[in-house]
């Protein structure tokens, strides 16, 4: 049983999630000239973790014999870089937000069917921009004067997940509750929320988590924080300050939905732990993604996850193509009505305040 101030939740007993450790941390020589690469270095000094300063600004090391050994040693390896002149020129990113932008790339969690499989080039390290406040600096070009413009930064990484390594959420935090008319969004599978809850936040930023049904997150999940633990995060996110709270709008991420056995008393209880979680009023989202991939992204996910149990399976899925000529693997339309209706149902029956953002 779970004891907080003001409330008892149900959800499961608590366990403490420790946060990620990497084996190894590299730095750049650019990553050490910048500021924030050295306010990096002294929380990765205050850990006592490995440190390597790398003579050029080229990783090195982190290929194995295989894919496999590969995927070992990078996903191991937190390295501090700059990130390059190619990501001041922003990107859109529907239907999430107007426009993405990133403080890292990569993630030390390894879901089986991960997002970031086929989308990021070479091995997966987690890198970590140094030169986070000219990134900053460089997203009020994009800000919409007089209309809400929307930033999402966890397109290609786990913004949480490297938080105690960077700092670089909370930095994110602070500098969107300056603007006018910015707003950040993050989404994370880990819970460790508490640097972040007396940020002046000013309400420019959503803080989201992504959950999943017990045998989806139990099965494909390794290394993220339990989905109890996420919940109660974001419990503590949305509380309000008064209730020792961080007042924030929050969301859920539901993804990916896949249509296991038993789906709807699966989801059903998931949404009984989301109720017992937001048991108050709060500013509230759900964004709701069922369960795809590409050919690319399957190859690699095999490679990294050769013995996975998770449904590849071309023929039983729909082909999707985009503008661009790349084909997705979807759940067939008749799947796709009876997953959407059940949580729409679902949402609409709980959370009659909350809005539903999207579902794809
Ligand atoms: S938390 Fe997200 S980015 Fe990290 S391994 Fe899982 S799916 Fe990939």
């Amino acid at each position: 049983m779970i004891q907080s101030a003001d409330h008892q939740l149900v959800l499961e007993p608590e366990r403490k999630t420790r946060s990620w450790m990497p084996d190894r941390v590299q730095f750049t020589p650019a990553a050490l000239e910048e500021p924030w690469g050295q306010q990096i270095l002294q929380r990765v000094q205050a850990l006592n973790l490995p440190i390597e300063e790398l003579s050029g600004n080229r990783l090195t090391g982190l290929r194995g014999e295989n894919e496999r050994d590969t995927y070992n040693i990078a996903k191991r390896t937190f390295a501090v870089v700059t990130a390059p002149p190619s990501s001041f020129k922003l990107s859109p990113i529907p239907p999430s937000a107007d426009w993405q932008f990133h403080l890292a790339q990569g993630c030390p969690a390894h879901c089986q069917y991960c997002y970031l499989a086929g989308s990021l080039q070479g091995p997966p390290a987690i890198r970590a921009f140094a030169n986070l406040p000219q990134i900053l600096e460089n997203l009020g070009a994009y800000e919409q004067a007089g209309s809400a413009t929307s930033f999402e930064v966890s397109c290609y990484t786990d913004p949480l997940g490297i938080e105690h390594l960077t700092g670089s959420l909370a930095e994110c935090i602070r500098y969107f509750g300056t603007r006018q008319d910015g707003y950040l969004r993050w989404v994370s599978k880990f819970d460790a929320v508490e640097g972040l809850l007396d940020l002046p936040h000013n309400g420019h930023t959503r803080c989201r988590v992504s959950v999943n049904a017990t045998p989806v997150a139990g099965k494909f999940e390794g290394g993220t924080a339990p989905v109890a633990s996420r919940l109660r995060a974001l419990r503590q996110l949305a509380l309000p300050p008064s209730r020792r709270g961080g007042g924030y709008p929050v969301g859920l991420v539901i993804a990916p939905i896949m249509l296991i056995d038993d789906w709807e008393m699966h989801y059903s209880r998931l949404f009984d732990l989301i109720s017992e979680a937001l048991d108050f009023d709060c500013d509230l989202t759900f964004e709701l993604i069922s369960h795809r991939f590409t050919p690319g992204s399957k190859d690699v996910l095999l490679s990294w996850y050769p013995q996975t149990k998770l449904d590849l399976d071309e023929a039983t899925r729909s082909v999707k193509r985009n503008k661009f000529g790349g084909t997705k693997y979807v759940y067939n339309s008749d799947t796709m009505k009876a997953l959407r209706s059940f949580f729409e149902r679902e949402i609409a029956r709980r959370f009659p305040q909350a809005h539903i953002l999207y579902w794809t």
